[in-house]
């Protein structure tokens, strides 16, 4: 694996390649590697020539300073591990190199997915995430790009990104991966105390359960259930629970037999702000 830290070298990298007709797979993510993102690389390492990891703490996503500081990073077992799977470039640049010109972030059109959810509570984080991915795309133009459906409102919208600039890259999604409680995995988890840890497998709880209620029980009894069951426990701030449509991001009040739809939460447990979301109907 070549670890390369600035642009020009990955641009040299990326055209010898591409002289060569090698397909391109991307998986971008902020380091603090676990299960969850080795999966995706399994996945471009089956699909593509050559597999591309970036990691980047993105600072103009994070819309909460004391969040971004207390981001895990631990590059050394993160080499580690892409050593242990078919990685054969890991991209990390500096924080100069990425913006060199000021911390600033682009807008974009995304068919007000960006607005919704995380987008309302978390304002800019969209705006920053469609940066730096859309500077990754341009640096390292790979033929197919992975990302987890942990992440589902980023999926759609790294999805409607590539659409709106017309960008010829495939955007290709893995499953979410789980601790045996259910817990998604997540570089946030290690953020909780022993306690915390254990009660935050009561979110997969939920939407299993929520899943197990969705046809006999409409949306808004369902999001009452799971409030109440969340609220229960005095260690959980519930940031928002929602159903929704699986492709556009709006809430749905009443059963919809033909939309895929999703449930949607978002709980801070003790300081740690954990997202999860299952598809209700399959
Ligand atoms: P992050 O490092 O958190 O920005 O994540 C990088 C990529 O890994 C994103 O596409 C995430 O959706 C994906 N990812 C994070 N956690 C998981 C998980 N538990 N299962 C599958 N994909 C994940």
């Amino acid at each position: 694996m070549k670890l390369v830290k600035n642009i020009e070298s990955l641009s040299k990298i990326i055209d010898t390649l591409k002289s060569k007709g090698k397909s391109i797979g991307f998986v971008p993510t902020m380091g603090a590697l676990h299960e969850g993102h080795l999966s995706l690389i399994k996945m471009a390492s089956y699909q593509c020539d050559v597999v591309v990891v970036s990691i980047f703490v993105n600072p103009t996503q994070f819309n909460n300073s004391n969040d971004l500081s207390a981001y895990p990073h631990d590059l050394e077992n993160d080499i580690r591990l892409l050593e242990s799977v078919d990685c054969s470039i890991l991209f990390a640049p500096s924080r100069k190199e990425v913006y060199p010109s000021g911390e600033n972030t682009r807008r974009y059109k995304l068919n007000d997915l960006d607005k919704r959810l995380e987008g309302k509570k978390r304002p800019g984080h969209f705006d920053g995430v469609c940066t730096i991915v859309h500077k990754l795309f341009n640096w390292i133009s790979p033929h197919k790009a992975y990302f987890g459906e942990k992440d589902f409102q980023q999926l759609l919208i790294i999805k409607q990104l590539v659409k709106t600039l017309s960008l010829p890259i495939d955007i290709i999604s893995g499953p979410t991966i789980r601790e045996e409680d259910g817990l998604a995995k997540s570089s946030r988890n290690s953020r909780l105390n022993p306690s915390d840890r254990e009660l935050s497998a009561i979110i997969y709880n939920c939407l299993s359960k929520a899943k197990s209620m969705y046809k006999d029980n409409s949306p808004l009894e369902i999001i009452s259930y799971t409030r109440e069951a969340l609220s229960k426990e005095n260690r959980i701030i519930i940031d928002y629970i929602e159903i929704v449509n699986s492709n556009t991001l709006e809430s749905i009040t009443s059963y919809q037999p033909k939309i895929r739809v999703q449930m949607m939460i978002a709980v801070f447990i003790g300081n740690v702000r954990l997202i999860d979301n299952l598809a209700l109907n399959d």
